[in-house]
């Protein structure tokens, strides 16, 4: 029997850091169960439902340590979620500390992995002798960035605060041991080719696509209602239409979708948030104040009755991509929602609000031919008839067969890499838990 060894995690703020880093947590115990891991999970606030009730859902082997949350006046206002989520780490770094040095008093740690957001809890690694990773939780090619030239909005604006942040975090990232990074070769192989040639002096693991098996549903009633109107809907005839846990559309946008989901005359389930002119307002402060329904254009509703089912805010995600109905996902292209509609094969049109979701975006429809992506008007909004165009292109036309179709190898080459034994994913895991059995003086008896 392997010793037991014990390794860290730190996420930032917002489920979509939580999530990731916890699957990714989960597994690696799953495939090296000599492991043991603790997780400290920092907040600008109280920590939120939605965080308890999925930490609820881990298995005892990670033990998870919410840290105490930090003063919300000490942060900027109205500054971007990134940077929200970088201070907030900042602010966290004494109780990260002292939570670590707890925990190597009782027993010494192989490593610790840090959200991308967290990377100065990573010189903690140093100080108690331990290895340090970033959990990078996008795309290769988002993170290939902070080693090349082109970089992502926001940063274009060279004087915002999230600009400085960024710089910081690539200096950051030059010196820990190794990346752990949710994709594999087949979805971003240039990315990655790319990566090796510019920095070849640290580790990369491909350890994906790892994400949730469920989606976590806030509301059981709703969650139901939707899978059972899926249920009688024809086989692949449902565009799934979503924004990620915190995209906001304007007014206008919102009309424009609408009026286009009319016109395409396609089946549609779309999760819809009440509007704001900031595309990334509701992602840290996720409310559900107003009835976003009230928002559509008038009549829209009773004319789409026979079509198409909105529902307010939240969806489980998951289990609706993997239904026989659903055709298709008009996506904010978050790399979460890109990873679990590439396991299930569903073609998407991409929507990218902020982050990086435009490079996410690119990736898909010039790069793997996977998706569509609708053409901007001048004033920043798609207007009804492109919507009802790409709508049509991807569910109807033979454009959206062939697109479908390259969906479906991708889908095949994402199963392969996690398969047992053989997938890169699962050898990139077996290979650091040797590199941190080795660094702990254990070898795996296995
Ligand atoms: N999600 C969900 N229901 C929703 C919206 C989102 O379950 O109504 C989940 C989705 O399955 C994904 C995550 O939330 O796992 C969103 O992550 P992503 O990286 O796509 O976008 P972000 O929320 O970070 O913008």
């Amino acid at each position: 029997m392997a010793k037991t060894m014990r390794i860290a995690v730190i996420t930032s703020p917002g489920l979509t850091h939580l999530v990731p880093i916890l699957e990714f947590s989960k597994r690696f115990l799953e495939l090296h169960p000599n492991f043991h891991v603790t997780c400290m999970i920092p907040s600008l606030g109280p920590h939120p439902d939605s965080t308890k009730s999925y930490l609820q859902t881990l298995p005892s082997n990670i033990h998870s340590i919410l840290l105490p949350p930090i003063n919300k006046q000490d942060l900027p206002q109205g500054a971007y979620p990134g940077v929200l989520i970088q201070k907030t780490v900042t602010l966290s770094l004494p109780s990260i500390r002292d939570t670590l040095k707890s925990l190597t008093l009782r027993e010494p740690l192989a490593a610790l992995i840090a959200d991308a957001f967290a990377f100065e809890a990573l010189s903690f690694a140093k100080e108690f002798n331990f290895l340090s990773y970033i959990y990078f939780p996008s795309s290769v090619m988002a993170l290939s960035l902070f080693f090349g030239r082109d970089l992502p909005f926001p940063m274009q604006n060279r004087s915002s605060d999230a600009y400085k942040l960024y710089l910081e975090r690539s200096k950051g990232f030059s010196n820990v041991d190794g990346f752990i990074i949710n994709s594999f070769l087949e979805l971003e192989s240039a990315a990655m080719k790319a990566l090796a040639r510019e920095k070849s002096c640290f580790s990369f693991y491909d350890v994906g696509p790892i994400t949730q098996k469920r989606s976590s549903s806030n509301d059981g009633d709703e969650e139901l209602e939707c899978l059972r109107w899926l249920d009688k809907q024809p086989h692949s005839s449902v565009l799934y239409v979503s924004f990620g846990s915190g995209g906001t559309l304007s007014q206008s946008a919102i009309n424009e979708l609408a009026l286009g989901l009319e016109l395409s005359g396609q089946r549609f389930l779309w999760v819809l948030r009440a509007p704001s002119d900031s595309s990334s307002a509701a992602y840290l402060d996720n409310q559900k104040n107003e009835d976003p329904l009230k928002f559509l254009p008038s009549g829209f509703l009773e004319r789409t009755k026979e079509k198409g089912l909105v529902l307010p805010s939240w969806a489980p995600q998951v289990q609706i991509l993997s239904h026989d109905s659903v055709g298709g996902f008009l996506s904010h292209c978050g790399w979460n929602s890109v990873l679990e509609s590439v396991q299930v094969g569903v073609p998407i049109i991409t929507w990218p609000l902020f982050a990086e979701q435009r490079m996410n975006a690119v990736l898909l429809v010039d790069g793997l031919k996977v998706a569509v992506r609708p053409n901007v008007g001048e004033d920043g909004v798609v207007e009804k008839e492109e919507v009802s165009n790409v709508i049509k292109c991807l569910m109807e036309q033979e454009e959206g067969k062939a697109i479908r179709k390259r969906m479906e190898y991708l889908k095949a080459y994402a199963a392969d890499a996690v398969k047992k034994d053989a997938g890169s994913s699962t050898r990139a895991l077996s290979q650091l838990a040797t590199k941190w059995e080795k660094f702990s003086g254990i070898e795996d008896n296995n």
